[in-house]
């Protein structure tokens, strides 16, 4: 569990964190003695954490969970507890790689379709001075593969494991396998190879900045989001709505009226 000030969102205890703060947290993750698995959410994260209650334990063992995109952000606000900054995946992933190629910690890069993570290594092998990447493997195996997967991510060597399979796959993943890796620290990066490989494009910044990039993965892939986007973004904020209402009444029950589920304030 992270020591960082955190809220609770559809039973998920997310990261109050600045980025210099959250990073720090992953140093510190990193240097102890178990190995460490961070996790990103976003609204779809979270909806998925709703409807599964296998994938709620999943991200509840998770010794550091970011908050990834406006929806969450919103989310927070909403539960009267703003977050300090948006940790999104493509804008916080290169930071942990900055203090990876600093620190001299060697990195795996573990998902995508084959070609793309060993494409966005090329590339940020070339924008992060130092960065180590030591092995690269597509995300398209079954699971009786797994340990095969461990054992090549273990003989690269590296310390740093980023898994992009999606979720709620990367996390199932990671809680799984990440101590055969022998990683110190297991990342769930989503799309992140994708769109430094170039092959999604990202949004304009103009659209980030007003929370709508999913209107950008939306017009890319209709067919694949629409459920995630256009019923998941009401039915994420009618979720958190009707958590903030449960949880505003008296509960004798597991949390005091008025805790709201925040901790750490
Ligand atoms: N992916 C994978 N193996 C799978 C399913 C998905 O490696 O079995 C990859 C997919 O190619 C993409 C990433 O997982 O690079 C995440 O996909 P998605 O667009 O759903 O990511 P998100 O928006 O959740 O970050």
């Amino acid at each position: 569990v992270t020591r960082l000030p955190s809220i609770e969102i559809l039973g998920v205890e997310v990261a109050r964190s600045e980025p210099g703060a959250a990073l720090e947290e992953i140093e510190r993750l990193y240097l102890r003695d178990a190995p460490a698995f961070v996790a990103h959410v976003n609204a779809h994260t979270l909806n998925l954490v709703a409807e599964d209650d296998s994938y709620r334990s999943v991200l509840t063992s998770a010794d550091l969970v970011l908050n990834d995109g406006k929806g969450v952000m919103l989310a927070a606000l909403v539960k009267g507890t703003p977050l300090p900054a948006d940790l999104n995946g493509n804008f916080f992933s290169p930071k942990v790689l900055e203090l990876a190629a600093a620190r001299g910690w060697p990195v795996f890069f573990l998902g995508a379709a084959p070609g793309v993570a060993a494409e966005a290594a090329r590339r940020l092998a070339g924008a992060v001075p130092n960065l180590r990447i030591v092995g690269v493997r597509d995300g398209y195996f079954d699971a009786e593969r797994d340990g095969e997967v461990a054992a090549e991510i273990r003989d690269s060597g590296a310390g740093v494991l980023f898994v992009g399979l999606g979720n709620p796959l990367q996390e199932r993943w990671l809680a799984r396998c990440l101590g055969a890796t022998g990683a110190r620290l297991g990342v769930g990066v989503g799309a992140f190879f994708d769109f430094q490989a170039g092959t999604v494009q990202r949004a304009p910044a103009w659209m980030n900045r007003l929370g709508l990039e999913w209107v950008h993965r939306l017009a890319l892939e209709p067919r694949r989001m629409w459920r995630r986007y256009v019923v998941g973004n009401p039915l994420f904020l009618w979720r958190v709505l009707e958590e903030r209402g449960r949880r505003g009444k008296p509960s004798p029950g597991r949390e005091r009226a008025g805790g709201a589920g925040e901790r750490g304030r």
